[in-house]
């Protein structure tokens, strides 16, 4: 395996840490990682960013959220928006 590889690779992963890794990408990386044992140590660390990947490429979308939790969340918003007409916001 080109070391080179492993740096793209080591990139790559640092790159998306904080990002939703692209389909294509988790191919390449679990390519490259199938037979470099010296990436393997580093992805041991990283397997819960590889499992939100694996996740990502069976949903395509997270799930819609339960009419209860939508309703919840509104009647929240509402709350919200009667407080702030209540106390009043100095930033309007
Ligand atoms: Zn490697």
């Amino acid at each position: 395996m080109n070391p080179s590889d492993c740096k793209a690779i080591f990139a790559l992963l640092s790159d998306y840490l904080d990002h939703e890794l692209p389909e294509d990408l988790c191919r390449d990386i679990d390519a490259h990682i199938a037979d470099c044992p010296p990436c393997v140590a580093f992805v041991e660390s990283l397997r819960k960013t590889i499992e939100l990947c694996r996740k990502a490429k069976e949903l395509d979308a997270p799930p819609p959220l339960a009419d209860s939790a939508r309703r919840e969340l509104f009647a929240a918003y509402q709350a919200m928006l009667a407080a702030r007409a209540r106390t009043g916001d100095p930033s309007h």
